[in-house]
């Protein structure tokens, strides 16, 4: 179908308004947040109501027009961006950004999709409770995205994935049909969990136009510290430690090598080194309690502490003693993704191993990269208590342009690291998810009855292949 005519049609089913089809108002839609892959659509459609998404889509499914979902654009697999065909539309949530119902006596909140995740942990503490997803990108990225890619981030070790945190979605299927599944029961085994289909499925399945989600109760009491370690074993077998000691308080378990930490320090504005001196790997603490105080927390964790530094495990350690020191702590892990692009090109590979194998896997990577690519830097930062590493391979921008085949490199490298990964058990994508970048990876790592799954699955709920295609799935 032309341009024009899709422009048209999509202006009848949400209105002239929400239908951006010019391409400057367009463009910052049709590139992706470190502006590493880009794309292009006949226009980009903001829907307002459940029933607008379903005209939308019934309508392109029924004319074969693809329809690329767009939540905040954060993605760092190539996810949230269309393919280059420019026949296909973009399908933005930003205009859905309702919190419909918080209930704190249920500990459950109801929101729209487009609801910005930081307004939605914001809503919770206003209602003395706490929404526990917290990542990088949460002043950007929407729930809808959060759950179309499972998302992570830093409170995981005990609050689980984004997953755990979804009750109930309503959906919207590929040909308009509306799957109402909003709901906010803590049981309910009656059939087949439609719910986690749509949890991580990047949008290939279905549009989420609303989801419920669990609450917490809100904490209390902090204590925060960031650790120095001379080497990234002691840093885990401290870390495994620190699980078994405060399992209920243990909220954040972070690890960053001594580069990645220096590459913080030095692009991110307002940060300051800690340490007397820099350590080789570093582990920031998190504990969180929803009695007592942040005074009698810390105490209990530097009490523990102690014995460590005696037993001579811990080569330094900083304790937050204000909300601010905690903070700025917080604030060198948080600069990490911004302050590697100023860096260099930093190619990312969202491992996980078991945790008790991340040392083996820094050794064995560190060697091959040593051995091959003996010009970068392995720079390292991940969620420790989950198994997880982003571990980046540093070009400097004047090496990385010096590359003639880029793609060739970026594949070759990471299949170097997703096999020393997978050969103990791991993953090449723990947290991001797949993407437009990670489908070659599809065939080479997963189990293929899996991917003949996944693939009944799509045939099943989007047989004309209308939502987000060469997505996630190998052809
Ligand atoms: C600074 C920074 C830090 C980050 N830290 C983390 C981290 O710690 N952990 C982590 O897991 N990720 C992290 N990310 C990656 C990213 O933020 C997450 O993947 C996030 O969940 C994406 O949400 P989004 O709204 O931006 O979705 P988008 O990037 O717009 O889209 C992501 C995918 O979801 C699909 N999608 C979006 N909305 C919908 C919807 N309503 N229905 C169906 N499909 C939809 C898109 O088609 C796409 O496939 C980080 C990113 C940045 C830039």
């Amino acid at each position: 179908m032309e341009t024009e005519k899709i422009v048209e049609a999509m202006r009848e089913c949400v209105g002239a308004t929400d239908v951006v089809g010019n391409a400057v108002e367009m463009a910052h839609h049709l590139i992706d947040w470190r502006k590493r892959h880009s794309g292009v659509a006949a226009c980009v459609v903001f829907p307002r109501s459940v029933e607008q998404v379903s005209r939308v889509l019934a309508f392109c499914n029924a004319n074969g027009i693809k329809v690329f979902p767009q939540g905040g654009n954060t993605s760092v697999c190539g996810g949230s961006v269309p393919d280059a065909n420019g026949s296909s539309i973009l399908l933005n949530l930003a205009k859905m950004n309702r919190i419909v119902e918080l209930n704190a006596a249920d500990n459950s909140v109801t929101v729209e999709a487009g609801c910005i995740l930081a307004d939605i942990q914001q809503a919770a503490l206003d209602a003395d409770r706490m929404f526990p997803l917290t990542l990088g990108a949460e002043g950007s990225c929407q729930i809808g995205g959060n759950i179309s890619t499972n998302a992570g981030g830093t409170n995981v070790v005990r609050f689980g994935n984004t997953r755990d945190l979804v009750l109930g979605l309503q959906v919207v299927l590929a040909d308009g049909r509306i799957w109402n599944g909003l709901r906010t029961l803590r049981k309910n085994n009656s059939g087949y969990d439609l719910r986690n289909l749509f949890v991580g499925a990047e949008g290939t399945l279905g549009i989420v136009t609303a989801a419920s989600l669990k609450l917490y109760p809100r904490p209390c009491a902090k204590a925060t510290t960031m650790l120095g370690f001379h080497d990234v074993r002691a840093a885990v077998t401290e870390g495994v430690k620190l699980q078994a000691r405060f399992p209920s308080e243990l909220v954040g378990l972070e690890v960053i090598s001594r580069s990645e930490f220096e590459i913080s320090l030095k692009h991110a504005a307002k940060t300051r080194n800690p340490f007397e001196k820099t350590p080789e790997w570093v582990v920031l603490v998190e504990l969180a309690a929803t009695s007592g105080s942040s005074e009698a927390l810390t105490d209990q964790l530097t009490d523990y502490l102690r014995g460590s530094f005696e037993e001579g495990t811990i080569q330094d350690a900083v304790v937050a003693s204000t909300e601010q020191q905690r903070a700025d702590l917080w604030k060198i892990r948080h600069s990490v993704t911004e302050s590697n692009m100023k860096e260099g090109m930093g190619l990312t590979h969202d491992i996980a191993v078991p945790t008790y194998r991340i040392p083996d896997f820094v050794e064995q990577a560190g060697e091959a990269l040593a051995r091959h690519y003996p010009d970068t830097v392995p720079v390292v930062v991940g969620h420790m208590g989950d198994g997880n590493l982003h571990y980046i391979v540093m070009f400097s921008h004047e090496h990385w342009a010096r590359i003639s085949d880029k793609p060739r490199t970026q594949l070759e490298l990471s299949h170097l690291l997703y096999d020393i990964a997978a050969g103990m058990g791991g993953t090449f994508s723990a947290e991001h998810g797949i993407g437009a970048l990670h489908v070659p990876e599809m065939s080479k790592y997963k189990d293929p009855v899996e991917v003949a799954l996944m693939q009944s699955i799509k045939n099943l709920l989007d047989p004309l292949d209308t939502m987000n295609p060469r997505r996630v799935l190998p052809k």
